[in-house]
């Protein structure tokens, strides 16, 4: 207790210089809240029994507390995941066209909503709908908050307390709680689960809607983009099942999930369907994602016929779900690079990190070896290149790998819990760098490390040298 009265003032420590230059690049109410926070702080843990810290070292605290209430939350960091969409760390990067056109759209007005050649006002849809019929080949288009919203909007409007068919196969979770029974009750529509869970046929889809036909409201496929059921498997074509409900008067409507403008077949990649196949094989609506494979910002779109669109625009949801002018504007540039096919896998970053062949990824790895060797020197670690197999991710084409190479740390003896340090020293970097801790190794994916980022990855490292 007696010592306490030698904690300096909240005054004498904002005179300090160290402080007061804090107060020049932070603020003076900012300081002030640290420094008074962080001298309770310590007044507690002195009560507490612990020795009363010197002046610079409280100083000091005040200097740590400020930078790590002034260092965004948001921030980019290094996926070495090996998970090239991945949800967790913001799906697809965006190519170049995207941010330009993203930040001319946040710095100035712009024709959001306003028609430049009748003066009038104009429809936000308008901006990618014309693009989005050029690729998909459907009528009209309509884009919302994520491909989540679309398949809640479309049941919303089209099938409040009526049936929608579906296949027991395709009842998919997506992570993050989104399960189509789910979305189906919470818009209002009833669910009918037909076939099982391997093998769904037509006639299953029949016998549903001809018991009830007039409180049918359609038929819908959903992609099972996060999972694949093998072996002894049957499903409908979407032509039959597009047949089945236009005998009936119903839209037959797919949710594709992730839906990828090209056929990923041409450079190497499994094949993922498409909504231009969804629509010529009868789809009279499709929803796919604009931040997975499409490799754009995150949205959802809803492409299919004039009518439906209508319908569905109508709602006075889609008020509530709409993008904003940043979305459209990546999504509009990240769409006319689909103009032109021939170079889309060098100008989409996506796409160009899904192809980049492994023999990229190891020269890279070579380079910066060195690097990562004097970063983690002195610790009880071996380090070395090794192929991993990188994934898709965001529930895409989830049974396929893509060879890859990166780092193997492993810890020499059993020194286990070196591993996690240095896990948690690359996360605390400017610029954290996320790896996985697999099999008792950390292993460093360098597929979606951009050759323009290596200088910085490499700096970034040896920040991890100094702080270990
Ligand atoms: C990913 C996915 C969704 C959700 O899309 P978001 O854009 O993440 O909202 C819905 N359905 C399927 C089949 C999906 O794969």
């Amino acid at each position: 207790m007696s010592e306490l009265h030698r904690l300096p003032s909240v005054d004498r420590l904002l005179a300090h210089p160290a402080i007061a230059s804090l107060i020049e690049s932070h603020g003076r109410s900012l300081v002030t809240t640290e420094v008074r926070a962080m001298l309770a702080a310590t007044r507690e843990a002195v009560k507490g029994g612990a020795p009363l810290p010197g002046e610079d070292r409280l100083v000091e605290k005040v200097g740590a507390g400020v930078t790590a209430k002034a260092t965004p939350k948001l921030r980019p960091v290094f996926n070495l995941t090996g998970t090239v969409l991945h949800t967790n760390l913001g799906r697809a990067p965006l190519p170049e066209e995207a941010v330009q056109a993203l930040v001319a759209a946040a710095r100035s007005p712009c024709a959001l909503e306003y028609d430049l050649d009748s003066g009038g006002r104009g429809d936000r849809d308008d901006v990618v709908a014309e693009l989005l019929r050029e690729l998909t080949g459907a009528e009209a288009a309509t884009v919302v908050n994520n491909n989540a919203a679309a398949v809640f909007l479309l049941l919303n409007t089209l099938a409040q307390r009526k049936r929608v068919v579906v296949s027991r196969g395709e009842l998919v979770e997506i992570g993050g709680a989104f399960r189509i029974p789910d979305v189906m009750s919470r818009a209002g529509a009833k669910l009918v689960e037909v076939g099982t869970t391997n093998r769904t046929h037509l006639k299953d889809f029949a016998a549903a809607v001809e018991e009830a036909p007039t409180r049918t409201a359609m038929l819908m496929k959903v992609h099972t983009s996060n999972y694949a059921i093998q072996g002894f498997t049957h499903a409908v074509p979407e032509s039959e099942l597009a047949a089945l409900a236009h005998r009936h008067g119903l839209p037959f409507v797919v949710d594709l999930g992730s839906g990828t403008l090209t056929d990923l077949a041409q450079w190497g990649l499994p094949h993922e369907p498409t909504p231009r196949e969804a629509i010529a094989a009868g789809a009279d609506l499709v929803t796919f994602s604009g931040d997975k494979l499409l490799g754009g910002p995150q949205a959802g779109l809803l492409v299919g016929s004039k009518e439906l669109i209508a319908k569905i625009k109508r709602n006075p949801l889609k008020r509530a779900l709409r993008v904003g002018k940043l979305t459209l504007a990546a999504l509009e540039a990240v769409l006319r690079l689909y103009r032109d096919p021939d170079r889309l896998h060098l100008r989409l970053t996506a796409l160009r990190q899904l192809t980049r062949p492994e023999a990229d990824i190891r020269a890279a790895a070579v380079r910066l070896l060195p690097v990562l060797k004097t970063a983690l020197a002195g610790l009880p670690v071996a380090v070395e290149i090794v192929a991993l197999k990188s994934q898709i991710g965001s529930g895409s084409l989830p049974v396929d790998r893509l060879p890859s190479a990166g780092f193997a740390v492993r810890p020499q003896g059993r020194r286990s819990g070196v591993l996690n340090r240095i896990e948690e020293g690359l996360r605390g970097l400017a610029r954290p760098a996320i790896g996985r801790i697999e099999d008792g190794a950390l292993l460093l994916d360098l597929r979606c490390l951009q050759p323009q980022e290596e200088g910085e990855f490499a700096a970034a490292l040896a920040g991890l040298e100094r702080n270990p």
